[in-house]
């Protein structure tokens, strides 16, 4: 059945930012002695920095980590996230946004990111496809993915948006490329169309329980376009 809801996760899925995000995190986790590797930021991928730091945290020196080493930590790692520059859109995914956009889809970004920049760069790259009001980022939620949380928000809002028009779960599906956030989508109760976009193994997202795993955003948009 033909979605009427999208709902973007935003690193790996818009932007091939993740080898930068990857880098970033193990060389600041090992200026505090961390050790963090490529396929730890790839498999802890969709949570906020405030977990990811936590979590580690708690797997190497079994405690959580304090407000101001997660302040530190973070700091440091957006800092050299940011050094490394602006990742290119992904392969395809702006061919897949003009198609929903002129199918008259509701686009929304889900995204764990808390860059105050992120609106302006994505008018850079996707001008007139994104609103603020259809962005839920690191500063909308309590609990990050892997909870539910950020794709219920997002599916309120756009409940809100399309009054009186009537829209359920299944009318709505996730983006996703890495396990945790299809984990997310899939127990918030949408359809999660998983686009392999990193070094992991298709294994690692079916077990998350996604709807579809594809290879690419061109796969996926040949995927959609057979759907009536
Ligand atoms: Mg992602």
């Amino acid at each position: 059945m033909k979605k009427k809801v999208y709902f973007f996760d935003m690193d790996g899925v818009l932007f091939d930012s993740m080898p930068h995000h990857a880098q970033a995190w193990e060389e600041v986790m090992s200026r505090y002695g961390l050790h963090f590797t490529a396929r730890d930021c790839y498999l802890q991928e969709g949570r906020t920095g405030q977990s990811v730091i936590d979590e580690c945290m708690l797997r190497e020196r079994g405690r959580h980590a304090t407000d101001e080493e997660v302040n530190a930590i973070y700091n440091e790692k957006s800092a050299r996230f940011h050094e490394l520059g602006g990742a290119a859109p992904v392969t395809g995914v702006k061919d897949l946004l003009d198609y929903l956009k002129q199918q008259g889809a509701l686009i929304f970004i889900v995204t764990g990111s808390g860059q105050q920049t992120l609106f302006d760069t994505l008018q850079t790259h996707f001008p007139g496809i994104f609103t603020r009001e259809r962005m839920i980022t690191a500063h909308d939620v309590t609990h990050g993915k892997p909870d539910p949380e950020p794709y219920l928000k997002a599916f309120a809002r756009a409940k809100a948006m399309m009054t009186p028009n009537v829209i359920t779960p299944v009318d709505c599906c996730v983006i996703e490329n890495a396990p945790l956030g299809t984990r997310a989508g899939h127990d918030a109760g949408f359809d999660v169309y998983a686009v392999n976009t990193g070094p992991l193994d298709d294994e690692d997202l079916w077990a998350e329980h996604p709807t579809k795993v594809f290879g690419n955003m061109t796969e996926l948009l040949t995927f959609l376009k057979q759907q009536s």
